[in-house]
């Protein structure tokens, strides 16, 4: 077995980096090499590389391993960051969806599928995630850099942990801009994905994230009645406009359900997100429905997504369609 990987690096070594410095295997570029029934297998870093020097190096890559006695098959992963995080984003046309609800539970569900994840909550209008998450700590900071608290498994920062949450309300452009980079450039380890909890509809702290922190994919938030509205679709277009990928639509408050009997009603009917979805051709998420046990485990820091049963169910299923979209909007693999 390991003559056989001997094998596959010694192909590898004879291909230059094209970014310089020696060959692929000796930069890092080229990871991971495997060699099964044949098929050989190898993770290649592409960050920052320009398309047509990829598709070279690819071709190189397939043609050397090729030709190697034993070979039949090459399979290259890319990678576009190797050492970077990647960010979602959650967003929505306007306040008192659910986008705070969401973004705890998603980041919570996405740190129980094994990810290393970090929730940052930009809400500059109502930072609620030290509520949700039951975690009121003042965070600290070393070398300039905040020190991320850690709750139910992730890790998390909050705007309101910076400032007073009633002068955040007055902030304009680049305070905004300040605030959020210093959330963002935290200290998050060995975190891989950040979760960030923006504010609702299409502000400064959604272009400056877009601009300068580039996120993997939004996920827009929008209950029934919002989706009749143009409010979605706005947040929607904006994303879209500045090349951002929409990773889908979650429906919440989509049904009432009884707490007595946990039968659902839909008072706002039924579907029509997922219709929507399908109309503005971007992917449906999943549907969280209206109940009060929701509302009573966010006042008590307690996200049901930490938990058991069918709420932590549903955040699940809606944590691995993200995760899904992510893999896919990028083509490449969270390794
Ligand atoms: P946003 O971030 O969009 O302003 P929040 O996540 O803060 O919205 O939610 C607004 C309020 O609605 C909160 O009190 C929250 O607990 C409650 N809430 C959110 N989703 C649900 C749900 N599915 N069922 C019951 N209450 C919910």
């Amino acid at each position: 077995m390991t003559e056989n990987v001997d094998l596959i690096l010694d192909a590898l070594r004879t291909i230059e980096d094209p970014s310089g410095g020696g060959d692929v295997v000796a930069t890092g570029r080229a990871a991971a090499p495997r060699l099964e029934q044949g098929i050989a297998s190898l993770i290649l870093d592409v960050t920052g590389m320009p398309i047509a020097t990829r598709k070279k190096l690819e071709q190189q890559i397939s043609a050397a391993l090729g030709a190697v006695a034993g070979i039949s098959e090459v399979r290259i992963a890319m990678t576009a960051d190797k050492v970077g995080r990647t960010i979602i984003a959650v967003g929505s046309g306007k306040g008192g969806v659910g986008k705070s609800t969401v973004s705890a539970n998603l980041a919570i569900a996405l740190g129980r599928m094994g990810k290393k994840v970090g929730l940052v909550d930009a809400d500059i209008y109502g930072p609620s995630q030290p509520n949700i998450m039951g975690s009121h700590d003042k965070p600290d900071a070393v070398d300039k850099k905040m020190i991320p608290l850690e709750a139910h498994g992730i890790k998390m920062l909050s705007i309101g942990q910076l400032v007073d949450p009633k002068r955040a309300l007055a902030w304009r452009g680049p305070m905004a801009t300040n605030a959020l980079a210093q959330l963002i450039e935290a200290d998050w380890g060995d975190s891989e994905l950040i979760v960030v909890d923006l504010p609702p509809g299409t502000g400064d702290v959604q272009l400056s994230l877009i601009q300068r922190w580039k996120p993997a994919g939004a996920v827009i938030v929008s209950t029934p009645q919002d989706l009749a509205l143009i409010d979605a679709r706005r947040a929607i277009d904006l994303f879209t406009k500045m090349d951002v990928p929409i990773l889908g639509l979650v429906e919440n408050m989509a049904g009432y359900a009884c707490p007595h009997c946990g039968e659902i009603s839909d008072p706002f009917g039924r579907g029509g997100a997922e219709t929507e979805a399908a109309e503005m051709g971007v992917p449906f998420l999943g549907r969280i429905p209206l109940t009060l046990s929701i509302r009573e485990a966010s006042d008590a820091g307690t996200p049901p997504a930490a938990g058991q049963g069918e709420e932590a169910d549903i955040f699940e299923h809606i944590a691995k369609a993200v995760l899904d979209e992510v893999n896919r909007k990028r083509s490449t693999i969270i390794v």
